[in-house]
């Protein structure tokens, strides 16, 4: 309809991107205050595990940390470091999944990249007031917690490194099975 064109009209696809790009890697900042190397919050940005020249883990959360432009920069030279560090935070089960999603071409249709501006977006509001939350649902476990000592996020991280504990309980639990069942071959 005449009516509708002009607010219709659409934006191109590379501002689109753009946007994109930009409130989620401002989303990222927000989410991680500090870079989850080093610790430095000064001249923090949106830093790529796998490069995000690869659409397919460009805006993903577990792809992408706060990170200190000094440590995004040894990256480039060192990316094992920033790979070491991910294996020891979340698994090699975890960086397996990153690679295998990584190499998956991806392509976004317009709707999908709006999809990601309104998302990252209506995140950012959220991380203002449930800033928990937020940190919980989009990583287990949040890795500036674990840098920090931080008690609060424990609950969220119990459920991932229960299999872990139950294995190291198992030795230090001081029950054994039913005397009953003793006398049984
Ligand atoms: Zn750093």
């Amino acid at each position: 309809m005449a009516k509708t064109s002009k607010r219709q009209r659409k934006t191109p696809l590379p501002i689109l991107f753009k946007r994109a790009e930009s409130q989620f890697n401002a989303f990222i900042r927000e989410l991680d205050q500090r870079c989850v190397l080093c610790g430095s919050t000064t001249e923090l940005t949106a830093g790529h595990v796998l490069t995000a020249a690869f659409k397919s883990t460009k805006y993903d959360e577990m792809n992408t940390f706060g990170q200190c432009r000094g440590c995004n920069l040894k990256h480039e030279h060192h990316p094992e470091l920033y790979h070491q560090w991910y294996i020891n935070t979340f698994g090699l089960e975890a960086f397996d999944a990153l690679v295998q999603k990584h190499w998956t071409i991806t392509k976004y249709t317009r709707a999908e990249l709006e999809g990601i501006i309104a998302k990252y977006a209506d995140l950012r509001k959220q991380l203002k007031s449930a800033p928990d939350r937020v940190r919980a649902a989009c990583r287990t476990p949040f890795p500036s917690a674990i840098h920090r000592g931080d008690k609060a996020g424990a609950g969220k991280r119990r459920t991932a490194r229960r299999n872990v504990q139950a294995g190291v309980n198992t030795h230090s639990d001081p029950k054994r099975p039913p005397t009953g069942m003793e006398g049984h071959p």
